[in-house]
Parts: structure tokens; sequence; C-alpha cells
């Protein structure tokens, strides 16, 4: 029976994320480094904003930290209470969820990776895809907890399962904002009218979720809004090419746009969105995308 639940990290996906437990949990513990974000989700949602070590005690502890390195820091720092569950929804990194499963089996505590996808609107509104690997028993239990937020769910494998499909998800979005930032250029350089253009593009086989969505609401209306920052998508593609490697595979697509997404995020403006990286393009041609 699961009595309690705490979320840690109230960024721009965890303070949404954690907004929606309170539907269904009577107690619901936040803690968040900067402590002011806590009280202030307190105050707004009806959760109780606790110490760490308080919050830890919970049955179910949701994390979304920037890296799995915050993660491992963190759980080292506490001690967790026997037959609790740790759902990490970090974008992180499959080698340390296989650890920090194998670590706290010793505990009586699980972890589940549970990667999610969706943006910030998706967790303000509840319906994220939610991707999960580690231990099947306690993904039937978490998953109530994890219906509040999530609307796709999905046990995909053993630990690090989730982290590897978040990863490479990422990947594929960069390989089209790439690929779309030097289609669209050449366009331009054409004398095409871009906005034309995409109504056709998005009604033919070229569409992607970067043509639909970023391209419309981020790029050509110059807003760049920052809700997915431009080195936490560095970071992803990072770990694909990581897995690649890992699997003595060759992908020199995947190796190319991680090597574009980088060099994008070194030399973006801080606190740029992702889809700056294709402020880089417009650089390099001198074609704005608008
Ligand atoms: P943010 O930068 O907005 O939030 C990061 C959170 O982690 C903050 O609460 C921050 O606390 C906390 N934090 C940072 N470093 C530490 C640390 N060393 N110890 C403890 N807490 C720390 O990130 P997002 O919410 O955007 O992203 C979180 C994760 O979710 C990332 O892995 C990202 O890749 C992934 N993600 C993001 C999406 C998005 O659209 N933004 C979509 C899907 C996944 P403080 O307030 O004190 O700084």
């Amino acid at each position: 029976m699961i009595q309690s639940v705490a979320f840690i990290g109230l960024g721009a996906m965890g303070y949404r994320m954690a907004a929606h437990l309170p539907k269904q949990f009577d107690t619901v513990y936040v803690w968040n480094r900067n402590f002011t974000k806590a009280e202030q989700h307190a105050a707004e949602f009806g959760t109780q904003a606790v110490a760490l070590e308080q919050a830890v005690q919970a049955d179910i502890i949701f994390s979304c930290l920037p890296i799995s390195q915050d993660v491992e820091n963190l759980i080292a720092s506490v001690t967790l209470k026997s037959g609790s569950i740790w759902v990490d929804c970090t974008s992180g990194v499959p080698e340390s969820a296989k650890k920090l499963a194998a670590a706290l089996k010793q505990q009586n505590v699980a972890f589940l990776d549970a990667p999610v996808s969706g943006q910030t609107i998706g967790a303000e509104t509840g319906t994220l895809t939610v991707m999960i690997g580690g231990d099947a028993v306690a993904f039937e239990r978490a998953l109530p907890a994890i219906q509040t937020f999530g609307k796709l769910i999905k046990h995909v494998g053993e630990p690090g399962a989730g982290f590897a499909v978040k990863a490479v998800n990422n990947m594929l979005m960069a390989v089209n904002l790439c690929a779309v930032a030097e289609g669209f250029t050449t366009l331009k350089a054409h004398g095409v009218d871009l906005h034309e253009a995409l109504d056709c593009i998005n009604a033919s086989s070229g569409k992607s979720n970067v043509t639909e969505t970023v391209l419309p609401q981020r790029v050509l209306n110059r807003s760049f809004p920052l809700t997915f920052a431009l080195p936490l998508l560095a970071k992803d593609t990072g770990i694909a090419v990581d897995l690649v490697r890992q699997a003595k595979l060759s992908a020199p697509v995947l190796s190319l746009t991680q090597n574009l997404i980088q060099a994008a995020s070194d030399q973006a403006e801080e606190n740029s969105d992702f889809s700056s990286a294709m402020i880089m393009y417009e650089k390099w041609s001198k074609i704005t995308i608008e």
C-alpha cells in the first residue's frame, strides 16, 4: 500500500510533474536544492516542503535532476527506507541506472529509470510519455503514482532500458533539428517563402515534430522560449553515442549530430533553449530562418 510519495528536483519539469501527485495521494513531500521553490510548490499545490532526510522516507520517491551524477550524489547522501521505490525521471545514463538498481537492491529498495518525454507542456497537462526500465513488480507498484503525470507509460526492459530509449529518442529529434536547419536555410537561399514551404512539408513525407512544432512555435517566430536547455540536449546526444560505442556499432549520422549539437551548445548564449541550435546554422549561412 502506497501511503506517501515524494518529488525531488522541482525544475522546469519536476515542478509541474509533482503538482499532479496530490490528486492521488494525501502525503506528498517535495524537496528542492533551492528550498524556496519547494515552499512555493507547497503553497501552490498543497504538497509538503520537507528536509531531504524526510522526503526520502516516502514509499515512492521521484527525482528529476539534470544528470545521473546528481542523482547518484543525492542517493549516496541519504538513508533509504526498506521496501521503497526510487523512480528517477532524469534523462540519465543507462550504466548509472544499472549500478543504482544493483546497489539499492542490497537495501531492499527498487530503482526504476523512468525518463519522460513531452516537454514542460506535457508535464503541466499530465500527458507525458514515460519509458521505464527496472524491476517489473516495482513498476506495477509505482504505476498509479506515475499515471498522475504520464499518459503513455511503458515498461521497456531491464535497468537502464528507459534511459536508453530516451537518449535515442532525443537523438532522433536532434537529427531532425539539424536536418531542418540545413533544409530551411537552403530553401531561403533559393528565395522560397519559408512559411509556405513549411505548410507543404507538414503535409508531406518530410514532416517531423521539429517541423510541426519546434520550427513554427520557436524559430520562425524568433521566440526561442527556454523550456528545455540546449546543454541538456547535448547531454542526451552524448548518452546516445556512448550507447552506440558500447554496442561496437558505427552510426555516422548520430555521431555527426552529436558533434553539431555539442558545438551549438558550446557557442550558444547562457540559458538557450534547444531550438536555438538552429542559430549556429544561421551564423554559418548568414541566413535567418524566418
Ligand atoms: P532544470 O534545470 O529546469 O531543473 C533542474 C532541477 O534539478 C532543479 O530543481 C535544480 O535545483 C535541481 N538540481 C540541479 N543540480 C542539482 C544537484 N546537483 N543536486 C540537487 N538538485 C539539483 O531541468 P529540467 O527540469 O528541464 O530537466 C530535468 C531533467 O529532465 C533533465 O535530465 C532533462 O534532460 C530532462 N527533461 C527535460 C525536459 C524539458 O522539456 N525541460 C523534457 C524531458 C526531459 P535548483 O532549483 O536548486 O537549481
